[in-house]
């Protein structure tokens, strides 16, 4: 059978079914092939959290009140231990009052919840498939792709029934994960990238497991030793079902069928325990980002594009936000108005963030080891002398990973071709603090309006021009140059002293994406300015 669909997306992870939710919300036909069954390998926990960006996302999309019901619940501390058992000394406690909504956060209405991929897919699959634009198709493997001026065909087969199929597309989306056939395809090296470790999760349920030690309730648990974490115990729900990564894998531990569990989780926890094993599952921990995420009509996403450790939960959120930058690009040049700069725009953005990320894993990571401290477990002045002195590096240093607001929210665009610069200093970046900014390629600021929603509640459609302030320029050359190229943009007068202060200019043109694409007091020459935010220059 021969298929025609503007984007072939390859891949139900999340950013497949993010990009899939994305473009049937702004109307764009698009067609998702997954080889595996509608869950498929979801039934074993990976990501678990759901930063605040990507939280915003999911509020644009209609779908965040639902993963905060599916999530873990409101009430559950998102508190973080470094231990050496659970029934053992406690070295280092980090309270995050503010994740899963217990306090207001200033900078966001979202704040990051924890809500595991085998709940948080289907959430974005179920909003997907309902738009009349999106078709998933399961078992559906993808094969092979050729691409020419015009478009891309793939070779698909269904599993199901053994057909092939020929899709025809303007665009192809590779977000099939680290394992991609597209890399392959396009001749990117197997080898690209570096392997970290090779650890193994291990997932079972167990009841009011907090009844069984004297740490009370938290989410993440590192287990540690002499020489570092060994364990990490991960709460996955807030109530009955965990996982155990061990950070020495098969070296350590055997190969999946032969890890003694039991021994292992009655080290963690101190103490036997009633559990049910669920499965045990190796994995690699990498560190890759690969050269460019644009190959003509065919685009990267996700860890098809750049792998990292999960420490500090960087992975999905990295690409959930390249699947919103590739969103509206693709939509714009589907429709007519995106010009060639904002295709090339998606790398010149998105590859920076996933290499600031990355690295930033990989440090959170070897961090987990540290030079033996023979003392460390005894219940001795000196062993306790050591655990304190550990934990203030660990609150000073480690500590960070479990904290790290300016990655999730702070990442900026500046230096895209298709974000205007006005010649101001960039501000500071930090991987904890985040402080909202106008400035050009930054997220645009979140303030409350006086009818109660948030700013951001005013993007993702079109383009927006935010007036900000009574004294803001009138702004019809700007209207009238976007309705030349036909670019859909809305117009949006705020005098709310909190968002004008915020905002820090009078007039602010946000992207789709809820990006800055330009800022000013005066207007500026209006043709210009809408043919570089859309990549005409
Ligand atoms: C233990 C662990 C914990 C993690 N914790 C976090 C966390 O807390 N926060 C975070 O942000 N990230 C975390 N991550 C990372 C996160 O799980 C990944 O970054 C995320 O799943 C990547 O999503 P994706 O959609 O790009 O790829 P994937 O989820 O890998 O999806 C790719 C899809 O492509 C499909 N596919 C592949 N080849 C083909 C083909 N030929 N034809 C058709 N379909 C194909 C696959 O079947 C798969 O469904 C964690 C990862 C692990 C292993």
């Amino acid at each position: 059978m021969n298929i025609e669909t503007p984007v072939l997306i390859v891949g139900g992870g999340p950013v497949g079914l993010g990009l899939a939710l994305d473009l049937g919300w702004r109307g764009v036909g698009c067609l998702l092939v997954d080889e595996l069954e509608r869950d498929g390998y979801r039934t074993h926990p990976r990501a678990n959290l759901i930063n605040s960006r990507t939280m915003e996302f999911c509020r644009r999309w209609g779908v965040a009140a639902r993963v905060k019901e599916v999530g873990t619940p409101p009430g559950y501390p998102h508190t973080a231990m470094y231990l050496t058992g659970m029934r053992g000394h406690l070295i280092a406690r980090i309270e995050r009052p503010a994740h899963g909504g217990g306090k207001a956060i200033a900078f966001t209405p979202e704040p990051p919840q924890r809500c595991n991929q085998i709940w948080f897919d289907p959430v974005l699959r179920e909003r997907a498939e309902g738009f009349s634009s999106v078709a998933l198709r399961y078992r559906w493997r993808f094969d092979s792709f050729a691409q020419d001026e015009a478009g891309v065909t793939s070779e698909v087969t269904d599993l199901a029934k053994g057909e092939t199929h020929t899709i025809r597309s303007q665009f192809l989306a590779a977000c099939c994960g680290g394992r991609s056939p597209i890399r392959r395809l396009l001749g990117i090296a197997a080898s690209e990238g570096e392997v970290l470790g090779a650890p193994m999760s291990v997932y079972f349920r167990a009841k009011n497991l907090w009844d069984y030690h004297d740490k009370g309730k938290g989410v993440l648990h590192f287990i540690v030793g002499p020489t570092g974490v060994w364990a990490t115990l991960n709460s996955l729900n807030g109530g009955d079902l965990w996982r155990v990564t061990l950070h020495g894998g098969a070296k350590a531990h055997g190969a999946p069928e032969s890890v003694d569990h039991k021994d292992i989780l009655k080290r963690i926890v101190g103490c036997e325990f009633p559990y049910e094993l669920i499965s045990i599952s190796p994995w690699v921990r990498r560190k890759l980002v690969t050269a460019a995420y644009r190959h003509g009509r065919v685009f990267l996403a996700g860890d098809c594009a750049h792998q990292n450790t999960p420490t500090g939960g960087y992975g999905m959120n990295t690409g959930m936000g390249d699947a919103v930058d590739l969103g509206w690009k693709l939509a714009a040049a589907l429709k007519g108005w995106g010009g060639p700069a904002l295709l090339d725009s998606y790398d010149a953005e998105r590859r920076p963030v996933a290499l600031r990320n990355v690295e930033e894993a990989t440090r959170n990571f070897q961090l987990r080891s540290f030079a033996a401290i023979p003392e460390l477990m005894e219940a001795s002045a000196a062993g306790e002398a050591q655990r304190r002195k550990l934990g203030d590096e660990i609150l000073a240093n480690t500590g960070r990973e479990l904290l790290s607001d300016g990655i999730a929210m702070g990442y900026r665009y500046e230096g895209s071709p298709v974000v205007c610069a006005d010649g101001s200093a960039p501000p500071p970046s930090s991987v904890t603090e985040y402080v909202q900014t106008s400035f050009p390629g930054a997220r645009a600021p979140h303030a409350i309006l006086r009818d109660g929603r948030s700013t951001l509640d005013c993007f993702g459609k079109s383009f927006v021009l935010l007036r900000l302030g009574r004294d803001a320029p009138a702004v019809s050359p700007i209207e009238q140059a976007a309705g030349r190229r036909a670019v859909p943009l809305a117009t949006v007068s705020l005098d709310e002293p909190e968002a004008c202060a915020i905002y820090e200019r009078k007039l602010v043109l946000v992207r789709p994406d809820g990006h800055v694409a330009w800022r000013g007091d005066a207007l500026p020459q209006a043709d210009p300015l809408i043919a570089q935010a859309t990549g005409w220059i």
